[in-house]
């Protein structure tokens, strides 16, 4: 379709920085409504120097290349399964990792996506523009070109979705000797002995992967694993990986970094629980403390879009600033979930409401997500503790079991920590609250119960489901031993 004429005297009708999930998504579902839209894509190289192509963080830093790491590590595990299957497999002390390799096969795939962006939008005629934007004013951007060229685009509509970097805190000797998510992914040789500085999902992920391939993985700790999260699965998790070799440094914080004469650093921490202080060297620090939104450097303060005083994230409702003429998707959105799906779905619905009268709201309740740690950890809607809050101990109930999955009996592997609860009203029929999954494939099983929880599934409902046997799945319909009971949920046999 053609873009329609703009009866508001603008060059364009939106222009959106940032060419990632969200951006990508709003710019595309714009075009198809006949709108003229040019996107601003522009990655600031991190400290260490790496920077990469069209796509934003999920395809170049993110999602992708962390579920492919993932799935290298989850190899590794079953090539030490295959041989207790029968398949004649070397002794696995025998078998290493070539990071090399991963690395340059995972990096090639980046690659073709970026050029798969690059052809799509050119396809949709949706102008792309490799270029830092700055806005000038409520309807103008400043683009600054790679080669150095300026220009400005005038606009009816301008998008926000220039999502966020990792944090680097003020700690002596950190942006020198530290990488981050940004760079893991294509670092040239494996990173060795690892000090992982953060426990959220993302150093999670990453202390998991490179302890599976054989690294010494220590993972620093301020307050909490996975804030935010279930604190009983979060508790899970920690128990399982230190179960498989990775160590955590509970209530630390680290003081100052140096780099020794052989390139390895030395690494002070101090303890928040009793003052002392310790060190070691490392090959490589990993800085996972969080992420900032890209606010503040596309001067959204200066143009008067409020923004969220602490966290410098913008204060929006449906996708709107204060500023009428500016929007906002992904990342940068204050007390959303920082996904991939999320900013895609907000950035299509936000343009069918600007363009084509649409009437639907981006939903951000109820969004399933997984950490990918070795056991995955699968989870939708409420945590057992913000379910408590909201409604009251004596008004919620919790079914939960431990269940051991079919595949590991063979291989022998420990299901001690395969565990699942459903969080859910008392009162009869139940009405599901939250799903909380620890096992394999923790996002695979989660979607369809995500989608469930959105038509209001009950416990009687899930109760009166039907599993597919010999399925993980299938434990979600098994559950019986509600956490008040006092029953033992640990399981009693597989097919009963
Ligand atoms: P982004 O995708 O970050 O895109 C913003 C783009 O704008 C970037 O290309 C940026 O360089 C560009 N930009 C910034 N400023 C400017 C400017 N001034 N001018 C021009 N361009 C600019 N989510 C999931 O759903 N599942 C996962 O498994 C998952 N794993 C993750 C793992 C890691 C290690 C990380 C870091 C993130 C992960 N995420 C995951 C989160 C997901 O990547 C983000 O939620 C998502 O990419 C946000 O999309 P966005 O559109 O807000 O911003």
């Amino acid at each position: 379709m053609a873009p329609v004429g703009s009866a508001h005297g603008y060059d364009y009708d939106l222009v959106v920085i940032g060419g990632g999930s969200g951006g990508l998504a709003a710019a595309k579902e714009a075009v198809l409504l006949g709108k003229k839209v040019a996107v601003l894509d522009f990655v600031e190289p991190s400290p260490r120097g790496t920077t990469w192509g069209l796509g934003g963080t999920c395809v170049n830093v993110g999602c992708i290349p962390k579920k492919l790491f993932h799935q290298a590590a989850l190899l590794g595990e079953s090539l030490h399964d295959a041989g207790c299957f029968g398949w004649n497999i070397p002794e696995r002390k025998s078998i290493t990792l070539d990071w090399p390799k991963l690395r340059e096969s995972v990096q090639n795939h980046i690659k073709s996506v970026n050029w798969v962006l690059r052809v799509e939008l050119r396809d949709k005629k949706v102008e792309y523009i490799n270029a830092k934007g700055t806005l000038i004013d409520a309807h103008t951007v400043h683009a600054k070109l790679k080669n150095g060229t300026e220009k400005e685009l005038k606009a009816n509509h301008i998008l926000l979705a220039m999502g966020g970097r990792p944090i680097y805190p003020d700690v002596p000797g950190a942006l020198e000797n530290c990488i981050s998510s940004d760079d893991i992914f294509s670092l040239p040789e494996a990173p060795g002995k690892t000090l992982v500085i953060g426990a959220g999902y993302i150093g999670l992920e990453c202390a998991g992967f490179l302890n599976e391939f054989g690294m010494d993985a220590t993972v620093m700790v301020r307050s909490v694993v996975l804030r935010g999260f279930d604190q009983q699965m979060a508790n899970l998790i920690t128990e399982e990986m230190t179960s498989r070799g990775v160590k955590f440094l509970h209530k630390s914080v680290p003081v100052s970094m140096e780099k020794q004469a052989d390139g390895k650093v030395k690494v002070t921490w101090k303890s928040l629980a009793d003052n002392s202080v310790s060190s070691d060297v490392f090959d490589t620090i990993l800085m996972a403390t969080g992420r900032r939104p890209l606010t503040l450097e596309v001067r959204a303060d200066q143009v008067g879009v409020k923004l969220d005083p602490q966290s410098h994230k913008v204060v929006s409702d449906r996708e709107l600033t204060n500023v009428p003429s500016i929007f906002a998707v992904g990342d940068i959105l204050q007390g959303k979930p920082e996904l991939t799906p999320v900013a895609i779905q907000a950035g299509k619905l936000l343009a069918q409401r600007l363009y084509n009268n649409g009437k639907t709201e981006m939903d951000y309740d109820n969004v399933a997500t997984t950490v990918f740690t070795p056991l995955e950890y699968g989870c939708c809607g409420l945590s057992e503790e913000t379910a408590i809050e909201r409604y009251g101990e004596d008004k919620i109930e919790v079914y939960h079991a431990f269940y051991k999955p079919t595949e590991f009996f063979v291989p022998q592997r420990s299901p001690a920590r395969c565990y699942i609860k459903v969080v859910c009203l008392r009162n009869s029929p139940q009405k599901v609250l939250g799903m909380h999954y620890m096992g394999p494939q923790g996002g695979e099983v989660m979607q369809g119960y995500a989608a469930a929880i959105k038509m209001g599934l009950t416990m009687e409902v899930l109760m009166d489901t039907v599993g597919i046997h010999p399925t993980v799945s299938e434990e979600f319909t098994r559950l019986w031993i509600t956490k008040r009971s006092g029953i033992d949920p640990t399981p009693q046999s597989c097919c009963s």
